[in-house]
């Protein structure tokens, strides 16, 4: 679902009716100094692996700089983390769910933040 291009940079590709929409994203401020829970796929992370990425809103506010911002894997590696079955000490899926369950809500959470960078 993510794919990256660079260090500080990815793109977030949902599929939706109309095909995959794609929103850039640019890391912010660094990762995030203790542990945290990505925000689409809920795997938490040990102290740098979940980052703050913001994205440009479309049409005008994003033209002035406006920006949706969230906190999610810092490597953008979403739709992998969500097939990990054993917690590590470095990543920890969602806890008692299965990976469809895990996959279905990363794909609802990344299609809200696409619907609100879009709106
Ligand atoms: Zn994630």
């Amino acid at each position: 679902m993510t794919s990256t291009d660079g260090a500080d940079r990815g793109v977030l590709l949902v599929p939706g009716d109309d095909g995959a929409t794609g929103v850039v994203l640019r890391a912010a401020n660094g990762t995030a100094r203790a542990a945290a829970m990505c925000a689409l796929c809920r795997t938490t992370h040990s102290v740098g692996g979940v980052g703050l990425f913001a994205a440009p809103r479309s049409g005008a506010k994003g033209r002035q700089g406006d920006t949706v911002g969230t906190y999610i894997c810092a490597d953008l590696s979403c739709a992998e983390h969500v097939r990990v079955e054993k917690a590590t000490a470095a990543l920890k899926p969602a806890p008692g769910m299965t990976v469809d369950e895990r996959r279905a809500g990363l794909r609802e959470r990344a299609a809200e933040f696409v619907a609100a960078v879009t709106a």
